[in-house]
């Protein structure tokens, strides 16, 4: 190369280097990192990592114009304080479970789960197809969130018991580690119903500090190693027949995105409330065979007489908290319309059919 052509060269160079500097603000203006704040260790199987996956996708769909940085509980803000960063605006998102803002509003309950309330299926029904979005976004924009469902658990189990439930009168006394308004309901019934953070479960129930716990399903439990404290399994969780997990945005941060990249994340929350329940479907059935086969668990099922007395607690409970304000008694009503309306329906359909099936093919498990 003679000295004439390189010279030549180093200009177009340092021309389309101008070129690119020129250009680079724009393009940096354009491409934003958003705070994802959760509620959930980190990679915590099901939760953590449905939260990461979400971030994933919604940094992926839209192409490296929104980035989502994840920090999970204790990274940023503690767990608890997800919401308040959220509203405030010092995170700009957050993946967690509305029932941990019930101290805000007492209605934040029915957008995860409450005791006796609504399948993963039915939960889908409701939000996207029989008014349950437009009454949290009600609720959440008074906090200057938008929120949608980001992941489900489907049922959970009723949990790890050191002692049979055979009769109402077991729960009396029953020192039993149940959060929230399943817990509630229990106490009405008799039970010391406690509320322990995750590493604290395990030892209480090794050393009788607890009679009872229950944590989330046959994955989870399963990890955790309940079994080798005690072999009693009972099912089905009145308390969180469905749990939803949730995304909310700081509202300004939300409104300021673009049209596509609203519906990229509202689409995002959507494919992660089915990945996750398929996610916790496939592995509890895997894990359910390893406690029964490796194990030596027993499945033992609440009997009639137990499950109906909770059921009328739980019932007296909700209405209970629905009835402390108009707003949260109108989210109860169009809730339990929604639930009667599709307990109508799905007895004769998905869970007809599942009973016939499974009966006629020897595919249920004989308990
Ligand atoms: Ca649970």
């Amino acid at each position: 190369m003679d000295r004439r052509s390189f010279l030549k060269q180093a200009s177009l160079v340092s021309g389309a280097a101008a070129a690119s500097t020129l250009a680079a603000p724009a393009i940096a203006q354009n491409k934003r990192t958003l705070r994802m704040v959760t509620t959930w260790p980190k990679n915590f199987p099901g939760l953590g990592t449905a939260a990461q996956k979400l971030a994933d996708n919604i940094t992926a769909m839209t192409d490296g114009r929104l980035t989502v940085k994840l920090y999970s509980a204790g990274e940023l803000v503690p767990a608890f304080e997800c919401f308040d960063a959220v509203s405030t605006g010092s995170a700009d998102l957050y993946h967690g479970a509305e029932y941990y803002w019930q101290g805000k509003h007492k209605a934040f309950n029915f957008f995860a789960t409450v005791p006796m309330g609504l399948t993963a299926s039915e939960m889908d029904a409701w939000m996207y197809h029989g008014g349950g979005q437009q009454l949290w976004d009600e609720l959440a924009g008074k906090f200057n969130i938008k929120a949608f469902m980001a992941g489900n658990t489907g049922v959970q189990m009723g949990g790890w018991f050191t002692k049979e439930i055979n009769a109402v009168d077991d729960l009396k006394g029953l020192k039993i580690r149940m959060p929230g308004l399943g817990g509630e309901v229990l106490r009405r019934l008799g039970a010391s119903a406690v509320s322990l953070p995750g590493g604290e479960v395990f030892p209480s129930l090794q050393s009788g500090a607890i009679d009872a716990t229950e944590w989330v399903g046959p994955w989870n439990d399963l990890a955790f190693g309940f079994y080798k404290i005690t072999k009693f399994y009972y099912y089905p969780g009145f308390h969180e027949p469905g749990t939803a997990m949730s995304c909310g945005f700081n509202l300004d941060v939300f409104n300021s995105l673009s049209a596509a990249d609203q519906a990229i994340v509202q689409q995002a929350c959507k494919a992660a409330t089915a990945d996750a329940y398929a996610e916790f479907n496939a592995n509890n059935g895997r894990a359910l065979n390893t406690l029964l086969t490796k194990h030596g668990v027993q499945l033992k099922k609440f009997p009639d007489e137990v499950f109906d007395a909770i059921a009328k607690a739980a019932d007296e409970v909700v209405a209970e908290v629905a009835a402390e304000d108009e707003f949260t008694g109108r989210v109860l009503e169009s809730f339990s319309a929604a639930r009667k309306e599709l307990a109508g329906w799905g007895s004769i359909a998905d869970q007809t059919y599942a009973l016939y099936r499974n009966r006629a093919m020897g595919l249920a498990r004989d308990v």
